[in-house]
């Protein structure tokens, strides 16, 4: 627990009189329990430090970013490396053609790819796109799924007009019925349908990608002449080396991607399909640091060790191991525990929890212990953790829902409500 003279006290105090509200976005103050800590010092392989120095298991990874571990030194030499040469430059580098031919030949929709450097850059150009390609200005999205911070998408509304939210339709996620009722309602005005990979959203239960629903979007984006867009920024290469709708049989023309593409480096893409180019090239998209060459350094690095190393199959084995091992152990406990979404992404919920007060003091006891879990977003698995970091998550685990169950008949209610008010990730 962080004392009350620890450096992260200090920089609170600190950052609540330079930074407003102390932090902002998904680390903003008060969207985790008052002891998780605000500052870190450093980060590698599966483990990051805090400002006072306390060394954690991380199962955030970044929210997403750590594919393969922090600071992992084949794709930090080449960052490295590249920096030494030129990374923001007057044009972009070779690297620029290289990256874009890695990833179209490994996405197997795609046939052109734009870099920028969020992923709410790359989800906002698919909008555009689309509305570009089609000119039309409708684009049908999921209730609750998350795109970005920009205007157009962003969970909490402050500060957005009314305008800005113009033409979008939301129906239920795997829902579809109400996917066909939104399209229907766009009428011939339907630019784009945007979907998450599976349902990923904050708070609630995580839930694999129903085929009909995929499908019927698919469908209804060729009747329509509409792009279905898929957004890979959060789970892209964590569920397959191609997009992940590829599993289903379903190619999207368009998929958004970042955190992981670069292992942490920034760096997101836009990539697309040759019915999509012509619009692609239309639009007016940039920003000073699009073109630098340092992440695209690291993006090929991180490529080759998801095309070469058997990562993926190793980092859903883990998550097997973790997600049976938690499940026996709060079952010994006496708690129900859900588990959802993929193992390489889970989120853990309690049953009859519904202000999340038995979430907050298991992810505390948790952190206490050496992990860093979340409370009510879906964590990572990284390719740097082992069958022994696993294990140690268990035994913590193990003293966390003993912790927990001393602790459950006084734990004091958490406002769930200033969260989601507060807006999630
Ligand atoms: N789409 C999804 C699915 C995301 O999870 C996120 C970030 N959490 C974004 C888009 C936006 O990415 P960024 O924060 O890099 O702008």
């Amino acid at each position: 627990m962080a004392g009350a003279n620890s450096r992260d006290r200090e920089l609170r105090e600190r950052a609540a009189a330079v930074i407003p509200g102390g932090m902002y976005g998904h680390q903003s103050v008060g969207l985790l329990p008052d002891d998780y800590p605000q500052f870190f010092e450093r980060g590698e392989g599966a483990h990051i430090w805090d400002v006072d120095g306390r060394r954690y298991l991380d199962f955030m990874c970044a929210y997403g970013p750590s594919l393969f571990g922090y600071a992992q030194p084949e794709i930090d030499a080449a960052y490295v490396r590249q920096l030494g040469l030129g990374d923001t430059l007057t044009g972009p580098t070779a690297l620029m053609v290289e990256l874009a031919e890695a990833l179209t030949g490994m996405v197997s929709h795609a046939d052109w790819a734009i870099f920028c450097k969020n992923g709410t850059d790359a989800t906002t150009m698919a909008l555009t796109t689309a509305r570009a390609h089609t000119r039309r200005r409708t684009v049908v999205r999921a209730k609750g799924a998350y795109h970005g911070a920009a205007p157009w998408c962003v969970t909490r509304p402050t500060g957005v007009i009314e305008s800005d939210r113009a033409h979008q339709i939301l129906c239920d996620y795997n829902d579809v019925a109400s996917l066909e009722a939104a399209v229907a309602e766009a009428g011939d005005d339907l630019a784009a349908i945007f979907a998450a990979p599976f349902k990923h959203d904050a708070f609630v239960d995580q839930a694999e990608p129903d085929i009909a629903y995929a499908r019927r979007a698919r469908e209804l984006c060729d009747r329509t002449g509409a792009l279905l867009v898929v957004d890979e920024v959060r789970a892209g290469f964590r569920l397959t080396r191609d997009c992940s709708w590829s599993r289903l049989g379903v190619q999207p023309d368009l998929s958004s991607w970042g955190k992981c593409l670069a292992n942490g480096h920034p760096l997101s893409a836009l990539l697309g399909a040759d019915k999509a180019r012509k619009a692609a090239a239309s639009i007016y998209v940039t920003g000073s640091f699009w073109y630098q060459a340092a992440p695209m350094a690291a993006a090929l690095q991180t490529l080759r060790l998801v095309r070469e190393t058997d990562y993926l199959e190793r980092i859903t084995a883990l998550g097997g191991e973790l997600r049976a091992g938690l499940d026996e152990r709060a079952k010994a406990a006496g708690f129900s525990l859900r588990q959802s979404g993929p193992e390489v992404m889970p989120l853990f919920l309690f049953d009859d929890d519904p202000d999340l007060r038995k979430g907050f003091c298991f992810s505390s006891e948790m952190l206490a212990r050496g992990v860093y879990v979340h409370p009510w977003h879906n964590m990572f698995l990284c390719a740097a953790m082992t069958e022994a970091d696993i294990a140690a998550a268990l035994d913590a685990a193990e003293g966390a829902f003993a912790a927990l169950k001393r602790q459950a008949p006084e734990l004091a209610p958490v406002d769930k409500l200033a969260f989601l008010s507060a807006g999630a990730r």
